[in-house]
């Protein structure tokens, strides 16, 4: 779990904005405006179900997480947590 899902900085991050990218996944945010100190993202390969693999991208530790539990969901309430 991609730990800038409960970080107060998701929607203003470049960092997460990245991981989104990577994803495919819609952006918060067009322009991010904060850069992270020091993110360490996890990458890993999973086998998907056609036989195919994928990459997914997680920070796992980051010197600027301010805690704040929630963000992500009350931003896009209704949606589902991105893994
Ligand atoms: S944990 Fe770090 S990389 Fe993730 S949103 Fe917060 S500041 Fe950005």
């Amino acid at each position: 779990m991609c730990i800038c899902v409960n970080c107060h900085w998701v929607d203003r991050c470049k960092a997460y904005h990245t991981v989104e990218r990577q994803h495919g996944a819609p952006h918060l945010n067009a322009s991010p405006d904060i850069e992270p100190n020091d993110p360490r993202i996890h990458i890993s390969v999973m086998d998907l179900a056609n036989g195919e693999s994928g990459i997914e991208w997680d920070v796992r530790q980051c010197n600027s997480f301010l805690e704040d539990h929630g963000r992500w969901l009350r931003l896009r309430p209704g949606e589902e947590l991105p893994t």
